[in-house]
């Protein structure tokens, strides 16, 4: 089934993985980015038929693009992301995969080089095979870890019906994940001598109270609002800062919450609901929010699902678990493009921890499941 070999796709993960690519915008002491990872995956594509590019999304920070067909069927993308987080405090060499029973280790073993090279190997053995209607398209993409530029740029800059991402998800196929929302939320007060209760206000007692009534909204309200796959909605304050000296009333107090949000929600009313809350008591705090990135939700009725679902059955010989996430990936940014995404990785252990590794067999599973997922959704007229 597939054109390439258990050993060679062996060869592959160990090579990429020998390759350090971890995010420069994460871990700039560093010092690397993607540009070498993804020269060497433009020469191994093209070596194995697979037109294929570099697009600089900015200087050193390329995605790997390629395509194969010109059908006039459906075009399918598989989307992996090729930069890693970074490797202190790790315990085992980040960058010399070692191989152990089934096991392969290092830096991006599983999250996700894995995921790359199964994606590699289905575009090459689907190259030789040559007999398909539609397109595939490879988005390998870079700063999924920091920012997600790449996959951003990607869906800006290119069109597909579907997407199958592969980040790591024990064979399971990810059809839901949660977004979130950062904020910043400021209290003033009026400074003065520490003496001086008739004059001084402490932006830190009010900000005592919106952290009481946030705590309440998240334990009373949010962990009740509970969706299929994905759990509760839930919120935390993070960051705290206040104060000018133990002896001054303090004039300001700023804290950073972030808020994990369900697909079912609608950020207007997730943002009205906060806001309400936060100026129930203190009617003068700013409320800034700076930053959010949207949940993700693929129907199952949807064509991609049901053709990945066969081919699990095909390949596994059991019917794929449909679960949901609470982290946050790129299958949003796919899935806000209108493309139906779904996600379905390899099994492994120790994300951004200091052993990782990823277990081999499901790297073999993975790459079949996207071969005949790929195959029979691409015959499709
Ligand atoms: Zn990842």
């Amino acid at each position: 089934m597939q054109a390439i070999t258990n050993a060679a796709i062996l060869q592959l993960l160990r090579e990429l993985i020998r390759i350090p690519s971890v995010n420069p915008s994460l871990a700039p002491e560093e010092g690397h980015n993607e540009v070498e990872i993804a020269t060497f995956i433009v020469d191994w594509l093209q070596a194995h038929h697979v037109p294929a590019k570099l697009e600089y999304v900015e200087p050193n920070r390329p995605n790997v693009i390629a395509e194969i067909g010109a059908g006039d069927g459906p075009t399918l993308c598989l989307c992996a992301h090729l930069d890693t987080v970074g490797t202190k405090g790790m315990e085992i060499a980040p960058f010399e995969p070692k191989v152990e029973g089934n096991r392969v280790y290092g830096r991006g073993s599983c999250d996700m080089k894995a995921g790359v090279a199964a994606i590699l190997c289905t575009a090459a053995t689907l190259a030789a095979e040559g007999t398909h209607k539609g397109k595939l398209k490879l988005a390998l993409v870079c700063d999924e870890e920091y920012a997600s530029i790449g996959a951003d740029h990607y869906v800006q800059h290119h069109k597909a019906d579907a997407c199958i991402l592969t980040e790591p998800s024990d064979l399971k196929l990810v059809v839901k994940h949660k977004g979130f929302l950062w904020g910043k939320v400021t209290t003033v007060g009026r400074s003065a001598h520490g003496s001086r209760w008739d004059l001084g206000e402490s932006a830190i007692s009010t900000m005592g109270k919106v952290l009481v009534r946030l705590d309440d909204l998240d334990l009373n309200i949010l962990r009740n609002r509970i969706e299929d796959l994905v759990g509760p909605a839930s919120m935390h304050v993070s960051l705290v800062n206040g104060g000018v000296g133990v002896s001054t009333y303090a004039p300001d107090c700023e804290i950073h919450l972030e808020r994990r949000t369900l697909p079912s929600e609608n950020m207007d009313e997730i943002t009205l609901e906060l806001e309400k809350a936060i100026h129930e008591v203190a009617q003068n705090a700013q409320i800034d929010w700076y930053f959010s990135r949207p949940p993700f939700s693929c129907d199952p009725k949807e064509s991609i699902v049901q053709h990945v679902i066969k081919s699990c059955e095909s390949t596994l010989r059991l019917q794929p678990q449909l679960i949901g996430w609470g982290v946050w990936t790129d299958a949003a940014i796919f899935s806000a493009a209108n493309i139906p995404t779904v996600n379905i990785g390899p099994t492994g252990f120790g994300l951004h921890e200091a052993v990782e590794w990823v277990d081999f067999d499901s790297v073999i599973n993975n790459t079949n499941i996207l071969i005949n997922a790929a195959k029979t959704y691409l015959q499709e007229a």
